[in-house]
C-alpha cells in the first residue's frame, strides 16, 4: 500500500533493476529501510489524491515471481552484510550512523495484501529475515481493506508490526481523501478486530483538498473512531503526517506543522500515544 511512508524527507529509492525490493535511506528512521513492493502493476484498491505513486508510467505484470523476490532480497541483504551497498550511489552518501538496516516493510505501489501471492510472500520474507537479518522488524503498511479475509488474516502473523491507515473520521472525508467507495464501516470494524488481537499502529494522512481541509468536526470524528478502536483493543501509536512530496492530484496540499500538531494533540486527549511525523 501507500507510497513510501517510512520517510518523508530523504526519499532515495534505489536498486533500479529490481521488481520487488527497494531501499530507502531514512534519516527519520535512522537507517536503511528495505521495502517490499507486491504491486509492480501499480494497481491499488484506493485512489488517494495524495498518493505519490506515478501511474502515468505503466506498471509491470501483476503476478509475483516469488523466486525473484527471494533472490532480490537476499542480494540486497548480501550487499549490506558485505558493506558493498555503502560504496554505491546514492547509499555512499549515507551518514555512518545510518549504515544499518532498521526495518523491512511491505509498502509498495498499491495495497500489499491484495495480490493472491501475499501469504506466500509474507512467509518467504519472514524466513529470509530470520535467516539473514534476525532482529530487524518486519512491518506491513496496509489500508486494512482486506484483513478480514482468512488468508490475509493468517499471514499477518508473519509480521512484527502492523501499520494501518486511518485518514478520516467521517464517511464523506474518507471517500474523498482515500478516493474509494469502499464501506468505511468495514475498515473501522477491521481495525477494531485487529487491535483486539494485537497492538496496531495507526498512520493518518491529513491534507487539504482544493479549498477544503479537515475541520474541527472531522478531527473530532476521527478521534472518536480512534477511541472506539482503542476501547476494545490496543493502538500502540498514532502517526499523523501530511503531503511531503508531489501527489498524484495537485489538489492535495500539505497542512502546516501547527495543524498537524493540533491533530496529534487531539488524539492525545483520547489517551493515545500520538505524534506528528
Ligand atoms: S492506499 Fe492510497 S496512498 Fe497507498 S498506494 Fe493506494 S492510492 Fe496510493
Amino acid at each position: 500500500m501507500t507510497p513510501r511512508k517510512l520517510d518523508f524527507s530523504d526519499h532515495r529509492r534505489e536498486l533500479g533493476a529490481n521488481r520487488y525490493i527497494y531501499a530507502v535511506v531514512s534519516r527519520r528512521a535512522g537507517g536503511l529501510s528495505i521495502g517490499v513492493n507486491l504491486n509492480p502493476d501499480k494497481v491499488c484498491n484506493f485512489a488517494c489524491p495524495y498518493c505519490q505513486v506515478d501511474r502515468t508510467i505503466p506498471g509491470g505484470p501483476a503476478r509475483i515471481d516469488l523466486a525473484e523476490l527471494d533472490a532480490e532480497l537476499r542480494h540486497l541483504l548480501g550487499l549490506v552484510a558485505s558493506g558493498q551497498l555503502w560504496e554505491t550511489a546514492p547509499f555512499d552518501t549515507a551518514a555512518p550512523e545510518h549504515r544499518r538496516v532498521v526495518d523491512i516493510a511491505f509498502a509498495g505501489d498499491g495495497e500489499p495484501t491484495s495480490p493472491p501471492e501475499f501469504p506466500q510472500a509474507a512467509a518467504l520474507v519472514r524466513a529470509v529475515r530470520d535467516e539473514l537479518a534476525p532482529g530487524v522488524p518486519l512491518r506491513l503498511l496496509t489500508n486494512a481493506t482486506l484483513v478480514h479475509r482468512g488468508s490475509v488474516r493468517a499471514a499477518l502473523a508473519e509480521f512484527d508490526d502492523l501499520w494501518c491507515k486511518l485518514d478520516a473520521g467521517t464517511d464523506a472525508w474518507f471517500h474523498r481523501v482515500d478516493g474509494t467507495r469502499f464501506p468505511f464501516n468495514r475498515i473501522i470494524r477491521n481495525l477494531r478486530e485487529l487491535a483486539a488481537e494485537r497492538a496496531i499502529v495507526i498512520q493518518a494522512m491529513f491534507c487539504s483538498l482544493g479549498e477544503d481541509r479537515p475541520g474541527v468536526e472531522e478531527i473530532e470524528a476521527w478521534t472518536g473512531r480512534l477511541r472506539h478502536i482503542a476501547r476494545q483493543g490496543t493502538i500502540a501509536e498514532v502517526q499523523v503526517y501530511t503531503v511531503a512530496r508531489r501527489p498524484a492530484d495537485s489538489a492535495a496540499g500539505a497542512l502546516s506543522p501547527e495543524e498537524l500538531e493540533g491533530i496529534a494533540a487531539a488524539a492525545r486527549t483520547a489517551g493515545l500515544n500520538a505524534r506528528a511525523v
